[in-house]
């Protein structure tokens, strides 16, 4: 199994390294040279199974002799030993035909979990093959770096960096990533906002030199070993509703398109899913983009779902390579004039996403009026995310059983549940002294060679 860049100029790499390079040095993104089908009776047989080993039969063809299946399933049985929930993921009703699929039982509450605690374990054990030791730094806005710092926690052969913007994430958030305790996971809050933080760490990764010294390496939505983690759930929950006797469909909260590229992934795959639902708030390029044709960005606006208000998503080149049938100079050409405010995409490419794809946008009324319409007709209370999902899959009814993603536990955004439903969601008992632990924490200037030094002096490089 081979990994190619989505802009066709970059070495092909095996999983192992394609977990481990993220980005593509070409600057586009790793997909599989080919996606494995699993037949009919494959699929039928992993009802009944565990979340586990639904995940191991479906990312076992997608990892080469990266890892033995022994040691594959003994990695797996890890990343989720520490979830609040026997199964993972599971499905509750909304309505005769619509299902929630929740995706917030894990270690930080939001479906980022899924993903980390599997990398997490997947690059140690390929680290500690060698005896390597790499640097992890990473920007968040709240839900990666949480994950991560919980993912990576204790982990012998890798140091963690999160930046953070200082006085710009909820108190849980926050409390999530400053109180783990180890010595190799490092929470750093610096001054200046989101993007400031995200263009410190790509100037990290500019400098060769420091990049070199400190073998750095990163975990953002774009790493394919991320986007492999979130396939299995569309499996387990299609194939508790029937699949593949019978098709669902799935509304996906969207930010970075990487938790609907895995569907797209799951759908190639032979899961019978009719189709996939973007939803969006009011940051709605790809709504505009997949109704109009025309991806041009507009400014970020500030929404009650912060982990969705994105200006460029950046898994959707991965669709875009496969819509232009897979023309890396098309996609690097394409992403060249997005650089200048967007550009159209062709008849051919839009009828093939909207073979698949379908959309909505969600305003932050709507979401409000959803999380409090929910909870009265379901005693579901929704987090921000999750309403916006809701809303636009409610739009997307018809004979076809429809799961919606429910992205967040609502205690990880309590001031938009309060706003609606007059009252503050509670965190699970198991997280419940979150509030009474020691935080740690260094504040930090915006300013490349301070952190650099941070990172060297933590590190010993
Ligand atoms: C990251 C995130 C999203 C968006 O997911 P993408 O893969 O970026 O599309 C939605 N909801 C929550 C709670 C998240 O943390």
């Amino acid at each position: 199994m081979h990994y190619i860049s989505t802009r066709g100029a970059a070495p092909v790499l095996t999983f192992g390294e394609a977990m481990m390079t993220g980005l593509a040095r070409d600057g586009g993104l790793y997909v599989p040279q080919s996606v494995p089908v699993m037949v009919k009776a494959e699929i039928a047989a992993l009802a009944g199974q565990s979340y586990e080993e639904i995940a191991f039969r479906v990312m076992r063809p997608f990892l080469g002799d990266t890892f033995g299946d022994d040691e594959f399933r003994g990695l797996i049985a890890a990343a989720y030993a520490g979830f609040g929930h026997a199964a993972r993921a599971p499905l509750v009703q909304m309505g005769p035909n619509h299902f929630l699929l929740e995706l917030f039982h894990g270690p930080t509450l939001a479906f980022k979990d899924f993903a980390m605690q599997l990398i997490g374990q997947m690059m140690q054990a390929a680290l500690a093959k060698t005896g390597e030791r790499i640097t992890i730094v990473g920007a968040t806005s709240g839900d990666t770096g949480s994950a991560a710092m919980e993912a990576f926690r204790g982990l012998a052969n890798v140091d963690l960096f999160i930046l953070y913007p200082h006085g710009r994430v909820s108190d849980v958030q926050r409390r999530q990533m400053t109180t783990p305790s180890e010595s190799n996971v490092h929470a750093l809050a610096m001054d200046g906002d989101f993007d400031d933080c995200q263009a410190r760490v790509k100037d990290m990764f500019n400098d060769f030199a420091f990049r070199d010294g400190v073998r750095l390496a990163g975990v953002n939505s774009i790493n394919w070993a991320r986007v492999l983690a979130q396939v299995v759930y569309y499996f387990s929950s299609a194939v508790s509703l029937g699949a593949p006797h019978r098709a669902v469909s799935f509304t996906v909260p969207t930010g970075n398109f990487g938790d609907i590229f895995a569907g797209y992934i799951a759908r190639q795959m032979g899961l019978p899913i009719e189709k996939l639902v973007i939803a969006t708030n009011q940051n709605d390029i790809l709504d505009r983009a997949l109704k109009s044709g025309a991806y041009t960005t507009d400014g970020v606006k500030p929404s009650i779902s912060p982990s969705m208000d994105i200006q460029v998503s950046s898994n959707f080149e991965r669709a875009l390579f496969d819509a232009y049938g897979r023309d890396g100079a098309a996609v690097a050409q394409l992403m060249a004039e997005l650089k200048a405010g967007g550009f159209a995409i062709s008849q051919g490419a839009l009828q093939m996403l909207r073979s698949t794809f379908a959309s909505g946008r969600c305003a932050e009324d709507e979401t409000i009026n959803t999380i409090r319409h929910s909870f009265a007709t379901t005693g579901e209370v929704l987090c921000p995310h999750s309403a916006v999902g809701v809303k636009v899959a409610e739009e997307n009814l018809g004979p076809t059983p429809m799961i919606t993603l429910a992205t967040a536990h609502p205690a990880k955004f309590p001031d938009a549940v309060e706003q609606a439903m007059g009252q503050r969601p509670a965190l699970p008992l198991r997280m419940a002294d979150l509030f009474d632990r020691p935080e740690r924490v260094t504040r930090v200037a915006n300013d490349l060679a301070a952190l650099q030094s941070i990172v060297r002096e933590r590190t010993g490089r």
